[in-house]
């Protein structure tokens, strides 16, 4: 069995068994990372682009957005309307049908877009009572 790795300094992440009473100044594994607090990145509400033929976008790559429960839905459909435009265009209107796609895609996205950012604002903003009153707000008692 392999001797648990003394630490004489630092903070004692995971007591060893055989270690004496806490706080230890042995630990079986390494101190955990420090939280970080990682980049949060996203497109401007209501982001668009010039419709470029035999290519589309969807999803984040068309509308990166805070991360509050609407991303993954949103991609999930659109690729259901995508593939639905596709099948259904007739030969020779499958660019009109496409473009016509991002424009409905753009004008959804552009509202949750919306919707999420003033969502983050609220779960982020220096008064932890806001984050609180979001979740009241979604769910009330
Ligand atoms: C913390 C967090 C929580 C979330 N919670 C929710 C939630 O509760 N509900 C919800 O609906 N959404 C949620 N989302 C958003 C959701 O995860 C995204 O909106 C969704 O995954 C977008 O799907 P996508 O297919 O467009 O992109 P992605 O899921 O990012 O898929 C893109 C894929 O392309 C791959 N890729 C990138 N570049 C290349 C390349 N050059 N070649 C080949 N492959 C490549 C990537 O590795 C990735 O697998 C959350 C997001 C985060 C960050």
């Amino acid at each position: 069995m392999t001797p648990p790795t003394a630490r004489p300094s630092g903070r004692c992440w995971k007591p060893c068994s055989t270690a004496g009473p806490p706080p230890c100044s042995t630990c079986c594994a390494a101190a955990p990372p420090s939280p970080t607090a990682p980049p949060l990145h996203v497109l401007p509400v209501g982001h668009t682009w010039d419709h470029v033929p035999g290519v589309t976008l969807l999803g984040d790559a068309a509308h990166l957005m805070p991360p509050l429960g609407v991303g993954a839905n949103l991609a999930m459909i659109e690729g259901a309307e995508l593939a639905e435009t596709l099948t259904q265009a007739r030969a020779g209107e499958v660019d009109a049908a496409v473009r016509a796609f991002e424009e409905r895609m753009q004008a959804r996205a552009a509202t949750f877009a919306e919707m999420t950012a003033a969502g983050l604002d609220r779960l982020v903003g220096p008064d932890p009572a806001t984050a609180i009153a979001l979740f009241d707000d979604l769910q009330p008692a």
